[in-house]
């Protein structure tokens, strides 16, 4: 009997899906960010800022604005910038975002959910409006293909195919990448 409780007490706990580790960091906007515990905020700065030749340490040693607010302002920054490459402008928008630590706890949340494996480093969760992604492989142009997602599921009234979903969002992905390259010459 004694077994028997412990097993039915410690069986649910083990099935948690590892985005209920996940808090709150920050909520603006346009985004409500979600995170493990112990991340490195300004890493993540680091990875999405859009100007490629800032040094996001040095500017907060000359700005010490709050880490989080610096976050917000990528974000939105971001955001903007997926809205002009779709040229689709929302009156609204508002999407989460969970970071988990690597790609297999990204596969434990898409477990969790759809009872299969799935080894990407990022997806949007339509139902919940939610971009879950992987911070060890996370980069600005993954970032901005899923916050793409969350835009054309919020702007199409009935939702294009998947196929033509991925072109979008592939697109936008595209044009990031081309415009660092550019940069960088
Ligand atoms: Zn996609």
């Amino acid at each position: 009997m004694k077994y028997l409780l412990f097993f039915f007490l410690f069986i649910p706990s083990v099935l948690l899906p590892k985005e209920r580790n996940l808090t709150l960091i920050v909520k603006g906007e346009h985004f409500s960010v979600y995170g493990y515990k112990d991340i490195d905020i300004s890493s993540l700065i680091e990875k999405i800022k859009l100007n490629y030749f800032v040094d996001v340490k040095e500017i907060f040693k000359k700005d010490p604005k709050d880490l989080k607010t610096q976050l917000l302002e990528s974000l939105d920054s971001l955001y903007q910038e997926v809205s002009e490459i779709l040229d689709i402008h929302l009156y609204n928008f508002h999407t989460n975002i969970k970071i988990l630590p690597d790609r297999n706890s990204l596969n434990e949340v898409f477990r969790s959910y759809f009872k299969k494996e799935f080894n990407e480093r990022s997806f949007y969760l339509y139902t919940n409006n939610t971009i879950y992604i992987s911070f060890e492989d996370l980069t600005l142009e993954m970032l901005a293909h899923e916050i793409a997602h969350a835009v054309i599921s919020r702007y199409f009234v009935v939702l294009p195919p998947a196929k033509v979903q991925e072109i979008l969002c592939g697109y936008v992905e595209y044009i990031l990448k081309k415009r660092k390259e550019f940069l960088r010459k």
